[in-house]
């Protein structure tokens, strides 16, 4: 039988393993008995004493004087995102906010929609020579560099060396 004493209220504990200790004793690693030194119900009082003492301070928030966005009414909050008075109030938001958003989503499509034709229009005339230009790059094609072609045509490198290459394949090989 091995006994623990604690040193709060000097009660004498008994236990026949130092682990039955734990029925009056919290565990406590850090000491060489492996529990505290006062027992549970010591602890306990001096866990309540100590609350007393030293309560947790609660954060108390300010009530926030209001307009409700939908009626227009005055309310008072305390959450400050809160922007209606009441649940009706607040399903009407809900609505009239997932109309805009639809509208808005809308509009935003047509502005890809509108993104696209342009892309696609100026990919277009990328692709599309006109006669004197073909003319030039075949009057070119044997005394200038590519390089010259492109910067007279206000075009890439690469996109005369495609030109060319079609044409080639058009007229089988010779330009
Ligand atoms: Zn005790
Ligand atoms: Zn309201």
């Amino acid at each position: 039988m091995q006994s623990k004493t604690c040193t709060a209220c000097n009660t004498k504990f008994y236990s026949l393993t130092s682990d039955g200790f734990v029925k009056y004793f919290h565990r406590d690693k850090s000491l060489k008995s492996g529990f505290k030194y006062i027992c549970k119900k010591c602890r306990s009082i001096y866990k309540k004493k100590l609350y007393k003492a030293n309560p947790p301070k609660r954060e108390i928030k300010p009530l926030l004087s209001k307009f409700c966005i939908v009626c227009s009414k005055p309310f008072q909050t305390k959450i400050e995102k809160i922007e209606v008075c009441c649940k009706e109030c607040a399903d009407f938001k809900k609505r009239v906010s997932s109309k805009l958003y639809k509208r808005e989503n809308k509009y935003r499509e047509n502005i890809k929609k509108q993104k696209l034709k342009e892309l696609q229009s100026a990919s277009k005339r990328r692709y599309h020579y006109k006669e004197d230009e073909i003319k030039f790059i075949k009057e070119n094609i044997n005394i200038y560099s590519t390089l010259y072609i492109a910067k007279k045509l206000g075009r890439t490198k690469i996109a005369i060396w495609e030109k060319i290459r079609k044409l080639k394949m058009q007229s089988k090989g010779k330009l």
